[in-house]
């Protein structure tokens, strides 16, 4: 992760511990496949969803995963 990553984690969840930030970046955003401004925007994002509960934000994440699969799936058209 890059010190944009770090910066946001640090602006949005004051209070998470550094050696969660990894759990959270895997977890809740797009990282390791984008980082930078797509993953802070992200990390933001998520810090507001979750009221910056670690454990929240990967449930909520998961979710989000299973509504982009199923959506996928109901399109018949898509293989
Ligand atoms: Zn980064």
């Amino acid at each position: 992760m890059c010190q944009q990553c770090v910066d946001a984690v640090r602006k949005h969840w004051p209070d998470l511990p550094e050696d969660q930030y990894g759990e959270l970046l895997w977890g809740a955003t797009a990282f390791p496949f984008a980082c930078g401004e797509e993953t802070a925007n992200q990390v933001a994002e998520m810090a507001e969803r979750s009221g910056q509960d670690l454990g929240l934000a990967l449930a909520l994440a998961d979710e989000d995963t299973d509504r982009a699969m199923k959506a996928l799936d109901a399109q018949p058209d898509k293989v």
